[in-house]
């Protein structure tokens, strides 16, 4: 649905009093009149009528984004006094099995990695089977090591090479004989049963708050530190991300129950007090090592975030490819905001598998090799460094070796570019306020499954944010300091069930300090430990008083009917009513609404699909205005029903609404054709403004088999005071482009997009 973006005339029209007018033109007409959000003046022309100028100049008249003047540039920083992680930029993983010390050919593996520029590769030491004679009970060696230094050998042929070494471990699975001996390591059911591995029973699952994560794991970090010089120590498979642990063991039975904020509470503690554990233990010996953990899960990771980017230098993302779960293209640039949200500028890398990852899997088989390539383009249009990744290596260095080329290829363009890629700022103006304790402990409307829920919500409005080329940037709910969040125009909160009374109070100072907030739903409805609240904690502020509760959909879902003309009605023309959500939380009277709810009914038969009711007082959506604050209240769950449905009168909705909240305002405008994300980065060189294209029947569903490629993409920003621009490079396509400058707005013309592209500007 949005490979044909509802809204790419919506750039031309808006934006074409600074632009080009050959695009402008263009991207008007190729648009029908009724999907474009123009001013109230061009609804009523029918385009069919009007010659081509005529339009291009009624498209020439729409409002413009004011484009507000970028913050004056960051004093510079001296790379020599970064830690030695933040100059990493390519990461190499060949994920080692147990049969890889019979089969595997070790130098062709470092060579490989070495001369595709990987700065630092993982090997496996691992704590399920050792890649090395090791001493620590129950660490058995794998059947295939046959008393060799399989860890030993891989570690000095990549120190050979001048590759730095990741020690990777996982905690999370032992053996028989481990049970025995540690009967209280097992997870274990409610029937006191041991969990085991779903898919090799042998194995049981260990539980996180026994001494097997306090004495077991330490014990091989140690005797890895003083047998050999490795880097960092990495875990695989702990701490769980998703889903929060469910275990009955005599410790855990003494816990909260899970899924609640007590036990998310202790979660925490236990995490935070084995990472800093873990940590102290890598700095023994080397003093600039460092210790961490699996991570990922974009806005559902388990830990909580906040306390996780306060104690890691580096983000590991596990976020490898699409499932049919989460089957949006955008699924690793939207991790990216994730981390740039939690690290603010310390060191994150996108695991990207180059094999078949999704739900049905193959880990030894290459994936789409576009597909592939679109991980590895989001990775470093989000601001992470890039990590290829690939698992076992039969017959010396794979039986499909396949992804090689695509990689080393990758890695080495990547390479010439590295100056390019670290960001120093995003250039956002929009604050989208993720909810981590919503997408985790949430309920959700009786009728729909939780934790779908909440992901419906996220790429509801991570789609809206696609298809207007918003600027935008991920909140942490638990980062709400004004002193973080006043660089915003705007905050975005969908559906943000969970908020504590300091996160509410916090949003209360920035819509007092001149920031403005579009809310939906539920959005403040549970307090800090998961209790409902009767009244919204932003009811003040917003304007609103609850009704009753949460009414859901029984067939026919309810409308909005229009009471008077808005800015957020843009565009509907012809219509008393527009869609409104699945479900909505009732609301009281407000004053001069401009949308109030026709209640939904029957939809089957269709004898009975009228409204019993078609005229109420409860508002479909409450607006106001405080100063120069503008606030947006959906009652219903639009940016979630968006999603499941691709309404366009949604999307529109939406669209018309943060323009409106944000007075239209803009920090970076890209003005062309096709469905697009965005990111745009102050650099040390500049600033990069990346385009990803995602204008592909693939987009939504399934992998991207080949690139649709897009045409010409017009980029304006208004530049600080005493900025000049020396050059703008365009990285994909390997060329200079002219430039603009009419007073500080720079201009220029991307002239195609195949799959990515980014606008390098240098300045002096
Ligand atoms: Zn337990």
């Amino acid at each position: 649905m949005f490979g044909c973006s509802f809204f790419p005339g919506s750039h031309g029209g808006r934006g074409s009093a600074i632009m080009d007018r050959m695009p402008n033109r263009r991207t008007f007409l190729r648009t029908s009149a009724a999907s474009l959000p123009l001013a109230a003046a061009i609804q009523t022309f029918n385009p069919g009528m009007m010659s081509a100028e005529t339009i291009a100049d009624v498209a020439a008249s729409g409002p413009a984004p004011t484009l507000i003047p970028l913050p004056a540039r960051l004093a510079p920083v001296d790379p020599s006094t970064l830690p030695w992680q933040e100059k990493i930029r390519r990461v190499g993983q060949s994920n080692m099995t147990e049969h890889d010390p019979a089969v595997m050919n070790i130098e062709e593996w470092a060579d490989y990695w070495h001369s595709a520029g990987a700065d630092i590769v993982f090997i496996s030491v691992t704590g399920i089977l050792a890649f090395y004679p090791s001493k620590v009970q129950f660490h058995r060696p794998g059947k295939f090591l046959h008393g060799r230094d399989f860890f030993g050998e891989c570690v000095a042929a990549a120190r050979k090479r001048g590759m730095r070494v990741v020690a990777r471990m996982s905690p999370d699975l032992n053996w028989g004989d481990a049970l025995d001996g540690h009967p209280e390591w097992a997870m274990r059911d409610a029937d006191g049963s041991v969990l085991r591995s779903p898919e090799d029973p042998r194995l049981f699952r260990t539980c996180m708050f026994t001494s097997y994560m306090d004495d077991y794991v330490p014990a091989i970090m140690r005797e890895i530190s003083s047998l050999y010089d490795v880097d960092c120590f990495y875990t695989n498979g702990w701490p769980p991300i998703g889903n929060l642990p469910n275990c009955h063991c005599a410790i855990c039975s003494k816990l909260p129950p899970s899924n609640t904020t007590a036990y998310w509470r202790v979660f925490n503690d236990r995490v935070l007090e084995l990472w800093n554990k873990y940590d102290a233990i890598a700095k023994e010996k080397k003093p600039d090592s460092f210790y961490f953990a699996n991570l990922g899960g974009n806005v559902r990771c388990g830990p909580n975030l906040d306390r996780i980017g306060q104690a890691a230098v580096w983000f590991q993302a596990d976020n490898q490819g699409r499932t049919s779960e989460d089957p949006a293209v955008w699924g690793c640039s939207l991790q990216g905001r994730v981390c740039r949200a939690i690290m603010e500028g310390k060191f994150a890398a996108n695991v990207s598998a180059a094999y078949s990852t999704g739900t049905v899997r193959w880990r030894n088989a290459s994936k789409n090799p576009a597909e592939a390539t679109m991980w590895l383009n989001e990775t470093l249009a989000s601001g992470m460094a890039l990590y290829y990744h690939f698992i076992g290596s039969e017959a010396g260095f794979g039986e499909d070796r396949r992804w090689q080329k695509l990689g080393s290829d990758y890695f080495q363009w990547a390479k010439k570019h590295d100056a390019h890629w670290t960001p120093r700022r995003s250039l956002g103006n929009i604050g989208v306020v993720m909810g981590q304790s919503t997408q985790l402990l949430y309920p959700a409307p009786a009728a729909a499954h939780a934790h779908d829920y909440m992901r419906e919500t996220t790429h509801g409005i991570y789609a809206t944010l696609l298809n207007g080329r918003f600027a935008f940037d991920f909140v942490h709910e638990d980062r709400l300091d004004l002193e973080r969040i006043s660089k915003y125009r705007a905050l975005l909160l969908p559906n943000i069930a969970v908020l504590s009374d300091r996160q509410s109070q916090q949003i209360r100072d920035y819509v007092r300090s001149g920031g403005s907030i579009m809310a939906s739903f539920e959005t403040g409805l549970y307090d800090q430990n998961l209790e409902r609240r009767e009244e919204f904690p932003l009811a003040e502020l917003l304007g609103i008083r609850k009704a009753g509760d949460v009414i859901g959909t029984n067939g026919n879902a309810y409308y909005g009917r229009i009471e008077r003309s808005h800015p957020i009605l843009n565009g509907f023309s012809n219509t008393n009513w527009l869609p409104g959500a699945q479900n909505r939380v009732p609301l009281k009277s407000v004053p001069d609404p401009v949308l109030t709810v026709v209640p939904g009914f029957v939809q089957y038969p269709p004898e009975l699909a009228y409204p019993p009711v078609s005229h109420t007082d409860e508002p479909a959506v409450v607006l106001r205005e405080i100063a120069s604050s503008r606030l947006a209240y959906f009652p219903g769950d639009i940016e979630r029903t968006f999603w499941l449905t691709g309404h366009g009168d949604l999307l529109r909705l939406l669209d018309n609404t943060i323009r409106w909240i944000t007075q239209d305002q803009a920090v970076v405008h890209v003005d062309g054709d096709g469905f697009l994300e965005l990111f745009a980065w102050e650099t040390a060189p500049g600033y990069a403004i990346h385009l990803l294209n995602y204008t592909n029947p693939n987009a939504h569903h399934g992998w991207l088999s080949t690139a649709y490629p897009l045409g010409p993409q017009t980029v304006s920003m208004r530049l600080p005071g005493g900025v000049k621009v020396n050059a703008v490079n365009l990285l994909r396509s390997d060329r200079t482009i002219p430039f603009r400058l009419d007073g500080s707005v720079l201009r220029f013309t991307i002239p195609r997009v195949d799959d990515y592209e980014i606008a390098a500007v240098t300045v002096g």
